[in-house]
């Protein structure tokens, strides 16, 4: 009596353990359809101990992320040797992993990116609170510092969460990239609106930053919580920084400004290299592809930027100064 109630109970945990592997996609006949099915949800569904461990799940090096990875890998070999073009998966192109980076050169870029807007940050706080003549309360005489301050804290947060999308492109990390990225627009509108109308009050600055913070404020929402849009998203960040790059343009030419070469060459170059977020071609070898060109482009424009700046800084106090006497 007691042996048979033992093989029943055997027989339906038997049952249930194959139940549950074939659920999961790794066993049976039905095993390609639910990967794929696996493939394209972007939950991780089933009691936790069906789950992998977070950290592989970070690292995307589990079983769906890496199926993906070589079945794309396969198709395009496929489609090479038949002669074919490279197409997008899911909207992306693929790339080669490199030490387990999804896309190493956009990942190298950004961080290189990131510490030439340290640099540049660093030798304008210098520059103005060191160099520079300070006021009997100890502040500096260019009105613009803060802007530039909260600019280049913007800038950095920017480029750190492009390195860390690049390295594992996730719904978080994308998220975090496109809203710093947006942010950081939005913030140098504000900061070209202020320094070409000359907006030094308190009240006035208000004003004009509102606006554009509500908008930006907004459209970030739009993205994290309603709907990641990418088309939209490209859209509202070309409409803001070609704007910018007029208002730019035409002060640096109707003011006569000492530096109005520099900002002009600043403002063709990111016209230009704007050109390459749009035109999108598929990545050379796996690896480089227009928007890893595009951020080896900003490399020098960001050092131009700060240049300019700096010279904007300078100019400014000395107008001050000579005005004071
Ligand atoms: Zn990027």
């Amino acid at each position: 009596m007691g042996f048979t109630r033992v093989m029943v109970m055997l027989i339906r945990f038997t049952k249930l353990v194959w139940s549950s592997v074939r659920k999961l996609g790794v066993w049976g006949g039905n095993a390609p359809n639910t990967v794929n099915s696996h493939l394209m949800g972007s939950q991780r569904v089933g009691p936790w101990y069906l789950q992998e461990p977070l950290y592989l799940q970070w690292k995307q090096w589990d079983c769906r992320s890496d199926c993906r990875y070589h079945c794309m890998l396969a198709r395009e070999e496929e489609r090479e040797k038949l002669g074919g073009k490279p197409v997008k998966y899911h909207g992306k192109w693929l790339f080669h992993r490199a030490y387990g980076f999804q896309e190493p050169v956009s990942v190298a870029l950004s961080a290189l990116n990131l510490a030439f807007q340290f640099h540049g940050w660093v030798s304008f706080f210098i520059l103005i609170y060191y160099k520079l003549p300070l006021t009997p309360s100890k502040k500096t005489y260019y009105e613009y510092t803060g802007l530039w301050n909260i600019y280049g804290i913007l800038s950095m947060n920017s480029w750190f969460w492009s390195a860390v999308f690049h390295s594992r492109d996730v719904e978080l990390t994308e998220k975090l990239h496109c809203s710093s990225a947006v942010a950081l627009l939005g913030f140098s509108l504000i900061l070209a609106i202020q320094r070409a109308f000359s907006v030094r009050n308190e009240a006035s600055r208000v004003m004009v930053s509102t606006p554009v913070i509500a908008f930006v404020t907004t459209h970030i929402l739009y993205l994290n919580c309603y709907n990641l849009d990418y088309g939209l998203n490209i859209k509202v960040c070309v409409a803001m920084g070609v704007t910018q790059l007029l208002i730019w343009a035409v002060w640096a030419g109707v003011t006569h400004h000492p530096s109005w070469s520099k900002l002009w060459v600043a403002v063709v170059g990111d016209g230009l290299v704007m050109l390459l977020e749009i035109y999108d071609f598929p990545p050379y070898h796996g690896f480089v592809d227009s928007h890893a060109l595009w951020h080896a482009t900003t490399i020098p424009l960001t050092y131009l930027w700060w240049s300019f700046a700096k010279d904007d800084a300078e100019f400014r106090t000395s107008s001050l100064l000579k005005k004071a006497k």
